[in-house]
């Protein structure tokens, strides 16, 4: 189906909205008024964004977690989202999508999780054609950001 990826990040920060809230974390979202719509499965869709945006709460304890779409490049259409958490150490970067993978020195014993989301996430990105990447510094923040392609065309 066509997706419309304003609506599926809409959608999932509308269910993570309580939470943030309750964490006292600061939201700010770029979403341009017209995306190209994207060839998804919207439920992988918005399991990517819930896990994504899951992430980004639990592991950010004040500041702020921003939510960017863009339109700039040519049929792609590149979504980001970015936190001002703990951060992941260089070291570990490589296998934090790799299943039950945690990094253990960065999270408190309440921070419950299985270490499957991103496992999850980075499969369910690649078999919809997208792709993904990470960028992070230990306690400053993480950027997840992913590339969907649109085939070209901006009105299917
Ligand atoms: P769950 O299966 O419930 O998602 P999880 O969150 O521990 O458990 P992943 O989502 O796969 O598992 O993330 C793997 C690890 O990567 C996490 O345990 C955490 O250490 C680290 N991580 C993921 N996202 C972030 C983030 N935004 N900021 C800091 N660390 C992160
Ligand atoms: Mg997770």
């Amino acid at each position: 189906e066509w997706i419309d990826l304003a609506e599926v990040i809409e959608h999932s920060l509308k269910k993570v909205e309580l939470n943030l809230k309750s964490k006292g974390l600061n939201l700010s979202v770029g979403i341009p008024a017209s995306v190209p719509l994207v060839y998804a499965d919207g439920l992988r869709m918005e399991q990517i964004y819930m896990n994504l945006l899951d992430n980004a709460i639990r592991y950010t304890e004040a500041g702020n977690i921003d939510v960017q779409v863009s339109t700039a490049e040519p049929d792609r259409v590149i979504t980001v989202i970015e936190d001002s958490g703990i951060g992941i150490p260089a070291e570990e970067l490589p296998y934090i999508f790799e299943r039950f993978y945690r990094v253990e020195k960065s999270r408190s014993r309440e921070r419950g999780g299985t270490g499957l989301g991103l496992a999850i996430v980075k499969k369910l990105v690649n078999i919809q054609g997208g792709s993904i990447q990470v960028s992070s510094s230990l306690g400053q923040g993480t950027r997840f950001e992913i590339v969907w392609f649109t085939g070209g065309s901006k009105y299917p």
